[in-house]
């Protein structure tokens, strides 16, 4: 069973195979699994990154064997490496977990001056309301301090993503141009997507990206496209049920991974 919720504010509608090569609307959301499948360590998935490129050209996610940080911007599709060496990710590659939309932005902020990652995001959520659908989120600037994650690849039999994270690598670049991507799900996203902001890195000379854990930095432009429905492809033996639904173990588990650090 899907929230319900969740379903009203997001339009959430899960496709088979048949229904993935629809191809990009704008402000509509596509995803590739759910993260309580990746909780679970559901680390191959079905979708490759040439379906993927149908339908957004700004995104984020991980790669089959959760072999890094993906990061979708002006429809290149890059992977971080453990250490955040950044490569072209090929076309035929798949992703177990990945959300892109094609970016049409709704709305500009103005953020003037060095922000924290708090500051920024506390400018967003005045402007973009609690209880609004997602939105996807661009941040061009230049940055004083980055702290990133990445993971590193997985071999069968997989472990849960709690276990893998638990050895994530931890860098940090310093005065770094770049670009923040990423989304802000509702609170109710839990057990399908990450609820709050998730946002990966990637630096404007394209060598070194991953998933955003602090930063600190000035903005040139913070661009939002306030999104009307989310698409979900699901993986056979992936389902939308209650079991990936159960706040109070998976929502706990989603933000000690995605939020600590
Ligand atoms: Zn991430």
């Amino acid at each position: 069973m899907i929230d319900e919720r969740f379903t009203r504010a997001l339009h959430v509608e899960a496709l088979r195979r048949a229904g993935v090569l629809d191809g990009a609307a704008p402000h509509h959301l596509f995803q590739a699994s759910t993260i309580g499948a990746l909780l679970e360590g559901a680390y191959e998935g079905d979708v490759s990154f040439a379906e993927l490129a149908a339908h957004g050209n700004l995104g984020l996610g991980t790669v089959d064997h959760l072999d890094g940080e993906m990061i979708a911007l002006d429809s290149r599709f890059l992977r971080a490496d453990a250490d955040g060496r950044v490569t072209p990710i090929d076309p035929d590659t798949r992703t177990p977990f990945a959300v892109v939309v094609p970016f049409e932005p709704s709305l500009q902020i103005e953020a003037a001056g060095p922000v924290s990652q708090a500051e920024l995001v506390a400018l967003i959520d005045e402007s973009v309301a609690e209880d609004a659908d997602a939105c996807a989120i661009r941040v061009d600037g230049d940055f004083e301090r980055v702290r990133l994650r990445s993971v590193p690849r997985q071999e069968p039999p997989y472990r849960p993503l709690v276990e893998v994270v638990a050895a994530q690598h931890v860098f940090e670049l310093t005065a770094v141009a770049g670009t923040l991507v990423g989304f802000r799900f509702p609170d109710h996203s839990h057990g399908i997507e990450i609820a709050g902001y998730h946002l990966h890195f990637l630096s404007a000379d394209g060598t070194r990206g991953g998933h955003v854990l602090d930063f600190s930095g000035t903005p040139s432009e913070v661009l939002i496209d306030l999104s009307t429905d989310l698409h979900i492809e699901l993986p056979s033996g992936v389902e939308l049920t209650d079991e990936h639904l159960d706040e109070s173990t998976e929502a706990a588990s989603i933000a000690r991974i995605e939020h600590d650090g």
